[in-house]
């Protein structure tokens, strides 16, 4: 029988992530053909509600508050709530990201339901939806099911198909008050450590760069070979920890979790807790002048060799193939 689903939009810089397209897609498997609303909450953001329409949210909800400018926990805990007492949903999606994991406990608590967090895909045993999620930081798979209750679930970015972007698609949207009151902290500004460029978490192409950079400027090759392909530039502990970038790009069991298309490892050995973090994309490239290094053993290519010559190789001989005339 068909569900509603509520699919808790994000909102970055003005503009929907990837996640809550993704998320959408992940609505239509658990709705069974039933209703999938999408809820966006900011101030002044009724105008990125079509372009849930047209990824397939069937109506979007929109509230507008002064308090959801900048993500609270308290501010949108309030708001969420007030969604899900009105829509009484049968399913809950979220995503996987930094909001999703800090909102989504919360919330289940809240709704006296369980919470399957960071699921990659959706399997349909009969009528019974089973989430997969990877365990273990990434070596194994488990297969859960919700018994009763709201299906809640958290998806992790980069792994769920987005249904197609239809313009011509419809949908209904409807603007809601909510009442948020007791705030016990409020944001007043945001001060973002790196300025545009392509969010690592969502990014399909990543290049990362370890402690085989040797310095800041070490990072520079890696830059415009990631502008090359469109990516992002990511990083291992020991770069982060030696002080050539931010923590912001760490990747691995204490940074960010990654499932790009194409990873490609500069100068990383392949620590344990650095795999935890990359292992599931879907093709890693290891540049490494150590044969041994175990970045080889989850390779899908190596390159054995010093990465400050094949980094720059590589960027050339892409720019010609990709016809990129300048670096952006
Ligand atoms: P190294 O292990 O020093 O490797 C550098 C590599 O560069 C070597 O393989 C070397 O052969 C190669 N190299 C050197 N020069 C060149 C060159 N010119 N060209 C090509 N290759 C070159 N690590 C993470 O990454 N993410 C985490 O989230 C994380 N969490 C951790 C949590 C805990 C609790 C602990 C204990 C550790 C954690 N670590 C994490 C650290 C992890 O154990 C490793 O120390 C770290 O990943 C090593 O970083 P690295 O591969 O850059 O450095």
């Amino acid at each position: 029988m068909g569900k509603r689903v509520l699919v808790i939009a994000e909102v970055r810089n003005g503009e929907l992530r990837q996640v809550s397209y993704e998320a959408i897609a992940a609505g239509h498997a658990v709705a069974d053909g039933g209703e999938v609303v999408g809820v966006i909450l900011g101030e002044n953001v009724d105008g990125l509600a079509n372009d849930l329409i047209h990824y397939g949210a069937d109506r979007v909800v929109v509230v507008n508050h002064v308090d959801l400018k900048s993500y609270t926990t308290e501010a949108y805990q309030q708001a969420i709530l007030k969604v899900i007492d009105l829509e009484n949903p049968q399913g809950i999606i979220l995503g996987h990201t930094a909001q999703g994991k800090d909102i989504s406990p919360r919330l289940a608590i809240k709704l006296n339901t369980g919470l399957i967090s960071d699921i990659i895909a959706i399997e349909k045993n009969g009528e019974e939806d089973v989430f997969i999620r990877p365990i273990y930081s990434g070596k194994a798979f488990e297969r859960k099911k919700i018994k009763k209750g709201i299906i809640f679930a958290t998806i992790r970015p980069n792994n769920i198909k987005t249904l197609e972007k239809e313009k011509a698609r419809t949908g209904e949207v409807s603007i809601i008050s909510v009442d948020i009151k007791g705030l016990r902290a409020i944001v007043s500004d945001v001060i973002r450590k790196v300025a545009g460029g392509v969010d690592l978490s969502e990014a399909k192409v990543i290049v990362s760069g370890g402690r085989g950079v040797k310095h800041n400027d070490g990072f520079k090759p890696l830059k415009e070979l990631a502008d090359v392909l469109g990516g992002a530039v990511g990083a291992s502990r020991g770069a982060c920890d030696a002080g050539y970038c931010d923590y912001s790009l760490q990747i691995g069991q204490t940074g960010k979790v990654v499932t790009p298309d194409l990873y490609i490892a500069c100068g990383i050995s392949g620590a344990i807790q650095h795999l935890a973090g990359m292992s599931n994309s879907k093709v890693i490239v290891a540049i490494n002048k150590d044969p041994e290094a175990p970045i080889f053993k989850v390779a899908d290519y190596g390159i054995v060799g010093d990465l400050f010559e094949i980094v720059p190789i590589l960027t050339a001989e892409l720019k010609k193939v990709l016809n990129v005339e300048e670096f952006v």
